[in-house]
């Protein structure tokens, strides 16, 4: 078979590699689609660490070809993966917070991931039920976003966002536009997206936000939506460090700042500290999701056709180095390499 393997920052390739076969416990997967994240495109520039030679990918999603010995599932079974393998015992493990476990491995990034014809599922993430049964009529790039969403909607249950109430998105590259998708779908509004590009302004417009601003205009534009009160819920889905002052800003007494997207290693910034003390805003973190919402996702991803606007870019794997120049060059929104025939 074929897969894509990342050997050293700046370099991926596609290379034919054995046919994989199911240990006992082990499921064979075979790879409809995987999403290109932002953060393999991180540990392509070397601001995130992943183990030489391993097969990126961990947006994935694809049916059961084969089980080792006592695997669950069944053979034809079309699923999404939650791609993250932990303990099972420690505090956090044991409280849903499988993403928090100190021992949590990845797929994509310490072990195999997704771009590849076919993936061995650890028998330790099959058993944990990591393998999440999933529409077949909904297309695989699509299937391929019940990840990030899971890890979207854990950002939106973190703000607290509801019915009605007001939210901003600081960003509107593929992640803050997947909140707005989700926020809207949870009937949140009025929903404020700030972003520099006029392009993905367009798109956010389209997508239902109730403005799309420039991050110049924001400060603005957030007080007349909010009637002068600032936004209860503010995600910051861009990894910039100026974009936490204005989210910051943007919030209302009371309200909720989450730094949705990572940082580059050692960003910092100043902030009025008296905004979280006097004006009691709570600023905090969200990374991946709780399992339990990757389930919630699995039943969402078909609900929500928005979701084609987002992934612009479909690559075949023997196509799939360009997934990442296309990336970089902040071409389109995002991208997912899609296995067998294009989009099918
Ligand atoms: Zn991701
Ligand atoms: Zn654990």
């Amino acid at each position: 078979m074929k897969a894509l393997r990342f050997f050293e920052p700046g370099r991926v390739a596609v290379v034919e590699v054995p046919d994989p076969a199911p240990g006992p416990g082990e499921v064979l997967l075979r790879v409809h689609a995987t999403g290109l994240c932002n953060s393999d495109v991180r540990v392509y520039q070397g601001e995130k660490k992943a183990a030489a030679g391993v097969v990126p990918g961990h947006e994935i999603t694809g049916e059961i070809a084969a089980l080792g010995a006592g695997a669950p599932g069944s053979v034809g079974e079309v699923v999404s993966v939650c791609p993250i393998l932990c303990c099972g015992r420690c505090s956090f493990c044991r409280e849903g917070y499988r993403n928090r476990c100190p021992s949590r491995k990845t797929l994509g990034y310490d072990l195999d991931g997704g771009i590849a014809d076919y993936v061995v599922i650890p028998a330790a993430l099959a058993a944990m039920g990591h393998l999440i049964p999933v529409d077949p009529a909904t297309p695989p790039y699509i299937r391929a976003l019940v990840e990030p969403l899971a890890c979207v909607l854990n950002s939106l249950e973190s703000l607290d966002v509801r019915p009605a109430s007001p939210l901003a998105i600081v960003g509107g590259g593929p992640m803050g536009l997947i909140h707005l998708i989700a926020a809207r779908f949870m009937g949140a509004g009025p929903i404020m997206v700030v972003e520099p590009d006029a392009a993905r302004r367009g798109v956010a417009k389209e997508l239902g936000a109730s403005a799309a601003v420039a991050p110049e205009d924001a400060l603005a534009a957030g007080r007349e939506l909010t009637g002068g009160e600032g936004f209860p819920a503010v995600a910051v889905a861009v990894g910039l460090a100026p974009a936490v002052p204005l989210a910051l800003d943007l919030a209302r007494r009371l309200g909720r700042v989450n730094l949705f997207a990572g940082f580059p290693p050692g960003a910092s910034h100043t902030l009025d500290l008296n905004r979280v003390h006097y004006d009691e805003v709570r600023i905090f973190g969200t990374q991946n999701a709780p399992f339990p919402l990757y389930w919630r996702s699995a039943r969402m991803v078909g609900e929500l056709p928005l979701l084609e606007r987002i992934v612009t870019n479909r690559y075949t794997l023997a196509e799939a180095a360009s997934a990442y120049a296309a990336r970089l060059g902040h071409e389109g929104l995002k991208s997912a390499v899609v296995m067998g025939p294009r989009g099918s």
